[in-house]
């Protein structure tokens, strides 16, 4: 067994952590015993000295982010586990070796027990964000354990942390790959296909948590005109096409966006009734003078720290007030928040807030939020980050 440095908390400060909350805020720790670095593997310990937890210990208010309730030597063959009974979890949902979909997250962070780590799968490719050096660290035994799963199947594994690390550890990380060298394939999510390049695109490449909701707009677009806002891949578009919408606006700031959803269109045959608009949302919003039967708003995160809440707010309820304004009478609204720190009860409010504004009568049909590959902890709800509403607007 390794002598893991040794975290011991206050008296009554282990409630949380004895039920299996992941993370010890600088608050409740009453001492460190040995000399930790950041990201180095820790022990937890209660006052009266009982094991408790296992995890990397950071600078930061969040001192420890656990990622074992039982003790471990974190050898090769825990990380192997570990990735192993979350590829089990994807497969009893039916995600791995499905015909219609060889796209999903097969690690996300605290909803599979290894908070800091994301590892999405693009068919044969492997990608990796970690958000803490800790995990960092590990990811010689994440290749390992990637390669006993998948094993011939897996073409390359794609390390992409330097953009999700602190701005101090992202200095010493580059971008590259770990295992063999593939920039880009084709997709299939549901049946439609679309290019992903890792290397270039947007977080790692495709925005996999929004399948579902996309299949649901799928199902209310035929013979709708339909206006995707902040469209990126165009996915959105592409299901909305394949549903059998009759015209497709999408409008994305970015000219890589346009260009990536010009080409999935052209991928999928459905390049004629969809039009592109490089520009940005909030201005086309503004500007436009049309309706559409459906109105999609997938911002970027406004709010990525509490600091910035209120300034998000504002953000999303002018958006929503002008997304609003072009929802013909009895169309939809698919309207989403990413912002982790807008849980959905704010996110609900700044929605009503937009649509009190405009004096219609507003009905939520739905109540979305991520895919099942993106499963929250119950013990861990700052893991729901993606929250949408479905309006129907009279
Ligand atoms: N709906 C997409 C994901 C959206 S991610 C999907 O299903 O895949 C957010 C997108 O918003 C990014 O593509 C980014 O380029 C774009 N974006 C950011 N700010 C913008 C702005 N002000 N106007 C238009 N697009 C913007």
């Amino acid at each position: 067994m390794n002598n893991f440095p040794k975290v011991h908390l206050h008296a009554k400060k282990d409630r949380a952590v004895r039920l299996f909350h992941p993370w010890i805020f600088s608050g409740a720790i009453q001492n460190v015993e040995g000399n930790p670095a950041e990201g180095d593997i820790v022990e937890i310990y209660s006052q009266e000295n009982e094991y408790l937890a296992t995890g990397h210990f950071h600078e930061g208010s969040i001192k420890v982010r656990i990622f074992s309730f039982s003790k471990t030597d974190c050898s090769e063959n825990f990380w192997i586990e570990k990735f192993k009974k979350a590829y089990e979890n994807r497969k009893r949902i039916g995600l791995v070796d499905n015909a219609s979909t060889n796209v999903y997250r097969l690690i996300h962070a605290e909803g599979d027990g290894l908070p800091g780590l994301i590892i999405d799968i693009y068919d044969t490719v492997a990608v990796i964000q970690t958000h803490t050096i800790g995990m960092h660290n590990q990811k010689a035994n994440f290749v390992n354990a990637l390669k006993e799963i998948y094993g011939s199947k897996l073409e390359a594994i794609f390390d992409k942390s330097s953009e999700t690390m602190s701005k101090q550890s992202a200095k010493t990380i580059e971008n590259g790959f770990l295992f063999g060298h593939l920039e880009e394939t084709i997709i299939t999510e549901n049946d439609i296909k679309f290019y992903v390049n890792w290397v270039e695109g947007q977080k790692t490449g495709f925005f996999i948590d929004q399948r579902e909701n996309r299949k649901l707009l799928l199902n209310y677009s035929k013979n709708k005109k339909v206006l995707n806002t902040f469209s990126y891949s165009g996915a959105f578009s592409m299901y909305s096409l394949v549903g059998g919408a009759t015209e497709v606006h999408s409008v994305d700031s970015s000219k890589r966006a346009v260009e990536l959803a010009v080409r999935n269109a052209e991928l999928n045959n459905h390049s004629s009734n969809h039009q592109f608009f490089k520009e940005d949302a909030f201005d086309f919003l503004k500007k436009s003078e049309e309706l559409y039967d459906i109105v999609i708003l997938d911002p970027p995160a406004f709010a990525k720290h509490l600091s910035s809440v209120d300034k998000a707010m504002i953000g999303y309820r002018n958006l929503n007030t002008d997304g609003i304004k072009r929802v013909a009478p009895g169309g939809l609204l698919f309207t989403f928040s990413c912002s982790q720190v807008i849980d959905k009860i704010l996110f609900r409010k700044v929605v009503f807030q937009a649509a009190a504004q405009s004096r219609r009568n507003v009905r939520i049909l739905y109540q979305l939020s991520q895919g099942p590959d993106h499963a929250i902890s119950l013990y861990h709800p700052e893991g729901e980050y993606l929250k949408g509403l479905v309006l129907q607007i009279d």
